[in-house]
């Protein structure tokens, strides 16, 4: 039986959080191993993130085409060349990577060594990693960080295996456009593929389980999203399960749903499972190191993101909880303040905003109102519609609200949802004054530019006193 070699540190996977941690680590003198199966950069670079956002772009643009008789500009017809958006997708994402890869090359210089293949728990501390070329190497340290992620959850549905699904990562390889795109999925991933493909020119059927989109919103925001959907003439469904689905002649399938008004058929050519997600812990097998899971499979961590085994941290999405880049990141942070500055950060008490990119964008961070009423909050709610706003009525761009919530008694700001062009620029504006703890009296009353978006915030706020 080989020795396995001795790490200082070991980091599975290349994430964005671990984009930083390794380096980190091996800056400080530690040998580090960083192993990676993968594409290095992780889901965001890869396929999060960074290609839905620039594909969003795209679609943005044949909105605005479409668009250009309202502001008097008067263009051909419009059309989308998906091969182009594809091309165009691929070479930021290409971008990304290299830059990533480039900054990981110098770091090999130092400590650390990149090891690509897919790595699995023998013991608590020693890992196997079987390696691309084909052989496997045992490896071991004191200090292990999981950072695997999570992907598409497989479609469950009768007669799923007769037809192609596609998910988040293959619908961005598409080289033509779907004619009426079926979506399984109600969420932020469903509705920004939702929006971009109808933009691109399909037709497009949102299909939600539950009884309203993006169930964790109040009911105010996700009713105005799916007007605005509507508007852009996508189909939502909700209170709809998809049953099971069949091929039929010519490409297309046949989906059968049970709605609150009886069985019903859909008929599409591209079927997209964007229903959830599952971490990657079958092949890491955690269990051999003592590991304790979640019932979904999700590594169970503490506020400072250590595992119930010593040593063992875990940081992402694998750990379960709020799933984005920007919180992969701020775990890095936890780690890099405890591990190499003697800190004693943690996830307690800390304000994970997000932005659904479709578009007018939802920016929300904070407590929704229904949050805050459960706790039995005395609340204040200042909303405002976009047409309210000069930069919004000037830019033809007045779809969404604002909604912001307030502690009645300390006047200071709970959350807020900010429906609306640059939705998740504004919220970052209310987001920086929750974190100064400011009242909401400080944005009612602040001297912001006219004619400029955040200039809504004053009259937002003034609503609360009018
Ligand atoms: C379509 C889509 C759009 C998104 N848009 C946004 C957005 O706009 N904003 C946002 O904040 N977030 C977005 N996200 C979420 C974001 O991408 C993730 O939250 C983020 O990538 C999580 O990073 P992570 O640290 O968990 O690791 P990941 O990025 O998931 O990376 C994990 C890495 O580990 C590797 N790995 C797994 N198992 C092993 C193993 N056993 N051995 C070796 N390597 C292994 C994988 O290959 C992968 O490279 C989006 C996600 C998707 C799918």
């Amino acid at each position: 039986m080989p020795q396995a070699t001795p790490y200082d540190a070991i980091v599975i996977g290349t994430s964005q959080g671990d984009r930083f941690l390794p380096i980190a680590l091996a800056k400080a003198g530690k040998k580090v191993a960083l192993i990676e199966r993968g594409h290095i950069g992780g889901v965001c670079v890869n396929v999060g993130c960074t290609p839905t956002k620039t594909m969003v772009a795209s679609a943005r643009v044949a909105y605005l085409a479409r668009r250009g008789a309202d502001y008097g500009v008067h263009t051909g017809p419009i059309s989308v060349d998906l091969p182009a958006v594809r091309t165009r997708k691929q070479g930021i994402v290409e971008g990304a990577r290299l830059g990533y890869e480039s900054r990981l090359t110098v770091a090999q210089g130092l400590n650390l060594d990149l090891l690509r293949g897919e790595a699995h728990f023998l013991a608590p501390k020693t890992l196997e990693v079987a390696l691309q070329g084909g052989e496997t190497r045992e490896i071991t340290a004191p200090l292990i960080v999981i950072d695997t992620g999570d992907r598409p959850e497989p479609l469950a549905i009768q007669g799923v295996e007769s037809v192609s699904v596609l998910n988040s990562t293959t619908i961005m390889e598409l080289d033509t456009l779907p004619e009426h795109l079926l979506i399984l999925g109600g969420g932020y991933i469903g509705l920004e593929f939702g929006q971009m493909f109808r933009r691109f020119g399909s037709q497009v059927t949102i299909i939600q389980r539950r009884p309203r989109l993006l169930m964790r919103e109040d009911e105010d925001v996700s009713d105005e999203v799916t007007k605005i959907l509507r508007e852009d003439g996508i189909t939502v469904l909700t209170e709809t399960t998809p049953q099971q689905v069949e091929p039929q002649s010519g490409g297309y399938m046949q989906l059968t749903v049970r709605t609150p008004q009886g069985e019903q058929q859909l008929t599409g050519s591209h079927l997209l499972a964007a229903s959830g997600r599952v971490p990657n812990t079958e092949a890491l097998t955690p269990q051999a190191a003592g590991i304790q899971l979640d019932q979904e499979g999700y590594i169970q961590v503490n506020e400072q993101l250590e595992t119930n085994v010593p040593g063992i941290y875990a940081l992402g999405d694998v750990k379960g909880g709020p799933a984005f880049t920007h919180v992969s990141y701020d775990d890095f942070r936890i780690l890099r303040t405890n591990l190499l500055e003697h800190g004693n950060a943690s996830t307690r008490d800390r304000l994970v905003p997000y932005t659904i990119f479709i578009d007018p964008q939802l920016g929300r961070v904070g407590m929704t109102e229904n949050e805050a009423k459960k706790q039995g909050r005395k609340i204040r709610v200042a909303k405002l519609p976009m047409t309210a706003v000069p930069r919004a009525l000037e830019t033809g761009e007045t779809r969404g609200f604002m909604k912001a919530i307030v502690d009645a008694e300390t006047q200071q700001i709970l959350g807020c949802a900010i429906l609306s062009i640059e939705g998740g620029e504004i919220m970052t504006i209310i987001q920086v004054a929750m974190m100064g703890k400011l009242p909401y009296t400080a944005l009612k009353e602040g001297i912001f530019t006219h004619p400029t978006l955040a200039e809504g915030l004053n009259t937002l706020f003034m609503t609360l006193d009018s």
